[in-house]
């Protein structure tokens, strides 16, 4: 049985999410601000400019925060991929530094959004479970975790395979760690908070309204949009793994890769409780990545990763998640699938986000798959910067944005790097 008999291939996060409004149909001929993409990037950064007294227009594509901000898995983790080490090798020990003190900064900031300013999203200081797939991958988590940088060191404890049943019931895993400061939140909530404050400042957005072009003018850019030419000032894409050919600069640098989520029917609480003790996040230490959590309210586990490469009819590769799922629950062998849906993450070459800008563009995207702390953070610091141009640079400021020769925004490489990825895990290298 892979479906369920209410089956849908919906997200299931806009199951009790209304989606925002798509916003007026005509479009001001004139702003101050116009950004392209209306996910976490995109309002947080229209709240800072609409704040600051600036005429403030976001314009998306699709529905509002229709992209991946409504649709992931709403994990909230430690979020940049390079260790430390490498970052200091890369950037010296200063920008190390300062890009690690801003991943902390980004948990913390959405922290206080749910705790001090009372918005809406589920926020759970749940922790997070990081199983090793092999003794090896064990004793290397325990190593690097042992040996973290103290000022930037995430809390942990170490599990291992015989104390497993605490953090996980599954027969994939020998061991792991949990990290406690780990959490998660309800994305489309966290959208559509972000949404409302956007529009509480004075931002105006409008989805269903693709921009076409930018052209540069005396004093700012003209946008070509569904609807009409729009001036402005400043223009910034928030377009992250969406980035299509409005901009080539941006698409070059930018890969998108899908990445896919089941929900399972109803379930047990107690089932639920027992797979997945104390609603922790649930990733590993293969290539190709999963993540796994319970939904909010305890009845369904979500589980998420790489489907295929190509595909993006979800229910043609529900199957194959329904089978990934299988190996790591085998409890869950008769369980049906529920929901499937899937979104485009945003990679870059050298697996950091990226921002900036130059003579009015601005851009700020590329959160490798992390983006719920810091699309919200680093778009709230990008429409700063876009205002007052006093405030600090971002770590992130200083670094190159990469390209890579004969890459034009069709990631041909990806599905033979999965299948080299897939290998390994199959091999437990
Ligand atoms: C299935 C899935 C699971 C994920 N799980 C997690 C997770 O657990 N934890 C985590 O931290 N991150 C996760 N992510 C990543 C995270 O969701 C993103 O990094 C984050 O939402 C990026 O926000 P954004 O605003 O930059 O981009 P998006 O929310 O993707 O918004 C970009 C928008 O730009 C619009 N756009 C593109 N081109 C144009 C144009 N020419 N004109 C107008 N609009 C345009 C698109 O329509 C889109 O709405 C996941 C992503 C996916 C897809």
């Amino acid at each position: 049985m892979i479906f369920a008999p209410d089956y849908q291939a919906h997200c299931y996060w806009q199951d009790d999410s209304a989606s925002p409004p798509a916003g007026p149909e005509t479009l001001p001929t004139a702003v101050d601000v116009l950004i392209i993409g209306s996910g976490y990037t995109g309002l947080a950064a229209a709240r800072e400019t609409a704040l600051a007294g600036r005429s403030t227009l976001v314009v998306d594509a699709g529905p509002v925060a229709g992209g991946c901000s409504s649709r992931n898995g709403g994990q909230v983790a430690f979020s940049f991929k390079p260790s430390h080490a490498t970052l200091m090798a890369q950037h010296g020990r200063a920008v190390a530094d300062g890009i690690y003190r801003e991943g902390l900064a980004a948990n913390a900031a959405l922290a206080a959004l749910a705790r001090d300013e009372g918005l809406d999203f589920d926020w759970r200081p749940c922790g997070g479970f990081l199983g090793a797939h092999t003794r090896r991958h064990f004793d290397a988590l325990v190593r690097t975790f042992a040996s973290q940088v103290p000022e930037f060191a995430e809390p942990f404890e170490i599990v291992p395979k015989h104390r497993l049943a605490e953090a996980i019931d599954s027969p994939l895993y020998q061991g792991g760690v949990i990290v406690t400061s780990d959490a998660s939140v309800h994305p489309a909530r966290l959208a559509s908070a972000l949404y409302a404050r956007a529009v509480a400042a004075g931002a105006v957005v409008v989805g269903h309204c693709r921009a076409q072009a930018i052209t540069r003018v005396a004093d700012g850019f003209m946008v070509h949009t569904a609807r009409g030419l729009v001036r402005a000032a400043q223009v910034l894409v928030a377009t992250n793994g969406y980035t299509d050919s409005l901009s080539t600069w941006h698409r070059r640098r930018v890969v998108p890769i899908g990445s896919y989520i089941i929900a399972t029917e109803l379930l047990d609480p107690a089932l639920v409780a027992r797979l997945i003790p104390a609603a922790r996040n649930i990733c590993d230490t293969r290539r190709v990545v999963v993540y796994v959590r319970s939904s909010p309210d305890g009845r369904r586990i979500l589980f998420g990763g790489r489907a295929s490469a190509a595909e993006t009819d979800v229910t043609r590769c529900a199957p194959v998640m329904h089978k990934m799922m299988r190996e790591m629950f085998p409890a869950l062998t008769n369980v049906g699938v529920s929901r499937a849906w899937m979104g485009f993450v945003g990679f870059t070459f050298d697996n950091m986000p990226h921002l900036g800008g130059k003579d009015g563009l601005y851009h700020c995207l590329g959160y490798c798959g992390q983006g719920v702390p810091l699309a919200t953070y680093y778009g709230a610091h990008i429409g700063r910067r876009m205002v007052d141009r006093h405030a600090a640079p971002s770590a992130l400021e200083g670094l190159a944005f990469p390209r890579r020769p004969y890459y034009h925004g069709r990631p041909w490489f990806v599905p033979l790097a999965v299948q080299t990825y897939r290998l390994m895990d199959w091999f437990k290298l």
